[in-house]
């Protein structure tokens, strides 16, 4: 979020510092999953709106950044096979085609959830897991997060109006200048807190109820697997088997709102491994070659979390993304660069630290 944020101000000439307590890109942002999921397409609402208007510009926002750099950032819209286990969830997805034919279209693009017999792919999909069908979404898509991480990078790298400080964090901030980790200050017009799960403490530090958001821990894999990289990502009761670019193949995701040690990994990725590979033959036998923890910045109330504070409007949120920031942070960024200059921000009203605020408040 925060790299969107300061290659967006770059664009427009903004002189901006990018303070991070490590190193860029290294948070929970350096996985190895990256896909690229679209909300369901029934009960349409304005966040599924933005969402979708994301998904479909980030083809463009990719496009612009891998010519600016060189660096590919592993993208494809590949689209999405979803098995439908039981004959229920086929009447279901039925339906969600026809809610994807009236909202999944803009301009002349038009994106569907195709309701499938069986599986098109079965060495990819093994064909007795979708014993009612098959659903095949092509909205959907994946990026490589880390080489989409060094592609904003290398974009900052080759501008002069940013200047990066790294292993060196906010601490707090005191009126108009925020206090980094060695004593240092930096006077700023305005600053974005775009940290992460670590943005929840630093705003609450300017004052907040009771915690404005949580870490969420998730596991993930890599394997080594020579598929066609055209496959489309592959869903499953949280489960994703998503084909990169390279010969590899991520498998994500827990879910641990509980856990003592944030970043190593157990059982429970064990145990998705296994499910991976009862879903789809070709990872049979795939070795693993890495295992990854990291923590998604959940907010309390669930959205994204952007914009001024109502008490400090000097200091604008960037955070909150939890499990869909790679499709929508393109467009998040935007948004606080309007709120920035004063402009109103196309975002739902949910999205707003204010609206987070309140909800903090309530729930005393
Ligand atoms: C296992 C797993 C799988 C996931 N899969 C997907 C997926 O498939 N698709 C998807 O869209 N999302 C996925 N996510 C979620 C996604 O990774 C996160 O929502 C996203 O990376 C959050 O980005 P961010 O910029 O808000 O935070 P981060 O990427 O964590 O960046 C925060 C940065 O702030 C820095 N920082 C922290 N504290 C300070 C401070 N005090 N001062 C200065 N800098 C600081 C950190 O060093 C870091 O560089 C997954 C997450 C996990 C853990």
């Amino acid at each position: 979020m925060g790299l969107w944020a300061a290659v967006k101000a770059q664009r427009l000439g903004m002189r901006t510092i990018l303070i991070d307590s490590g190193g860029l890109g290294q948070g929970a942002s350096y996985g190895l999953v990256g896909a690229l999921m679209a909300h369901l397409p029934d009960k349409w609402s304005d966040k599924k709106q933005f969402q979708f208007d994301a998904l479909v510009a980030l083809e463009d926002e990719v496009a612009r950044l891998e010519s600016e750099t060189g660096v590919s950032c592993g993208y494809r819209r590949c689209g999405r096979l979803i098995p439908l286990p039981k004959p229920h969830l086929a009447d279901i997805a039925r339906r969600h085609s026809l809610d994807a034919e009236t909202r999944w279209l803009t301009g002349d693009r038009q994106f569907h959830w195709h309701v499938l017999d069986k599986t098109p792919h079965p060495e990819w999909l093994n064909a007795s897991i979708g014993e009612a069908g098959v659903a095949h979404d092509t909205l959907a898509g994946r990026a490589s997060p880390r080489r989409f991480g060094a592609a904003l990078v290398a974009a900052l790298k080759q501008g002069h109006h940013v200047r990066i400080i790294e292993n060196n964090g906010v601490v707090r901030f005191d009126g108009r200048e925020a206090i980094l980790a060695d004593g240092s200050r930096i006077a700023f017009g305005h600053a974005i807190v775009a940290n992460g799960y670590e943005a929840f403490p630093l705003l609450e530090t300017l004052g907040a109820p009771r915690l404005l958001g949580m870490p969420v821990k998730g596991q993930s894999a890599l394997l080594k697997a020579h598929v066609d990289t055209s496959l489309p990502v592959i869903f499953l009761k949280g489960l994703y088997v998503v084909p990169h670019e390279g010969g590899t193949v991520a498998i994500g995701s827990t879910s641990e709102e509980e856990f003592d040690e944030p970043f190593s990994t157990d059982d429970k990725l064990d145990a998705l491994i296994a499910r991976a590979r009862e879903i789809s033959p070709m990872l049979a036998d795939a070795p693993v070659v890495e295992r990854w923890a990291g923590l998604r910045p959940k907010a309390i109330d669930r959205d994204p979390m952007i914009g001024r504070h109502p008490d400090h409007p000097h200091i604008l949120a960037l955070a909150g993304g939890f499990k869909v920031s790679f499709g929508v942070a393109h467009k998040l960024a935007d948004a606080a660069l309007d709120a920035l200059a004063g402009r109103p921000m196309a975002v739902p009203p949910s999205f707003l630290l204010e609206n987070h605020l309140t909800v903090a408040r309530a729930a005393v």
